[in-house]
């Protein structure tokens, strides 16, 4: 599942490759995108600029046409030159933006919308969202307020509620809580003020750290090399999230998993490290 600084490095990507650029063709398979281009056609058209908001990203063409994707678990947006081999077969494309020196195509997207301006800030999915951890400036209060709003809620579920905070998927939420030695499994109510902002303050740090410029290498994938240890060697680059069993990188005592929240979402921590709450 994408997260919120993999959306930000697409955006970040595409829209180097897109922006300023006009649309030579524009293709899908999705019927309510095709209807919208036989009505007003894409093509022809500049793309203004690309940018994401939590877990959605955003194109913005001219002549107020504004595309939305979300990933959710198996979409990805991969950057060609024209020519270019595909790294995915073609059945699996959903949306082609063509531009005279990149192809962009969406693979696998379940989420594709049009909009005008004026449709899209009444769009519940994007209104509806947390302060983005991602976003410059970031409102902590904000973000500190509808965390505290999820009062019974797990924390760990509380955080990758998108209404809440919008940008942490569930390899953060594992990660932030164990660097904050917080136990996921604490409701939002216990927690003081203080433990709260230092969650924030750490998934904030923790995505940034992953968004540095330089580190995409033009194709997007959805399984970057995110870290949140600071370490590159590719087996130490996280905490807890998937190592269930192996020793905790701080006191050796084996990392536990357990499924949590309605979606059932697999959660790791340390029972020494993270104790529960008293
Ligand atoms: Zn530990």
């Amino acid at each position: 599942m994408p997260e919120g600084d993999t959306i930000y490095r697409a955006a970040h990507t595409l829209d180097r490759a897109l922006a300023r650029r006009v649309v030579t063709r524009f293709d899908s398979v999705l019927p309510a995108l095709t209807r919208i281009d036989e009505d007003v056609p894409i093509a022809g058209r500049t793309v203004q600029r690309v940018w994401s908001q939590g877990k959605h990203l955003l194109i913005e063409f001219s002549g107020d046409l504004v595309l939305r994707t979300h990933m959710r678990m198996n979409g990805s947006w991969h950057i060609y030159r024209p020519g270019e081999r595909w790294q995915r077969s073609r059945h699996q494309a959903r949306l082609v933006i063509e531009t005279d020196a990149f192809v962009a195509v969406a693979f696998n997207v379940p989420v594709a919308e049009f909009y005008t301006a004026r449709e899209l800030v009444r769009e519940p999915a994007l209104r509806n969202l947390g302060p983005d951890l991602l976003s410059d400036p970031f409102d902590e209060d904000a973000a500190l307020a509808r965390l505290r709003a999820r009062g019974p809620v797990e924390v760990g579920d509380a955080l990758l509620d998108q209404r809440a905070l919008a940008g942490i998927g569930n390899v953060y939420k594992s990660e932030v809580c164990f660097v904050c030695r917080t136990n996921p499994f604490t409701p939002v109510d216990r927690l003081s003020d203080d433990d709260l902002r230092t969650l924030v303050r750490t998934a904030r740090r923790l995505l940034q750290a992953n968004v540095a410029p330089g580190t995409d290498a033009g194709i997007v994938t959805y399984h970057p090399l995110r870290r949140t240890t600071g370490r590159a060697d590719p087996e130490e680059r996280l905490w807890v999230y998937g190592r269930v069993r192996r020793p905790c990188r701080r006191c050796r005592t084996p990392v536990e998993r357990r499924k949590q929240g309605m979606n059932a979402r697999s959660t790791y921590w340390c029972p020494v490290c993270q104790p529960e709450a008293k």
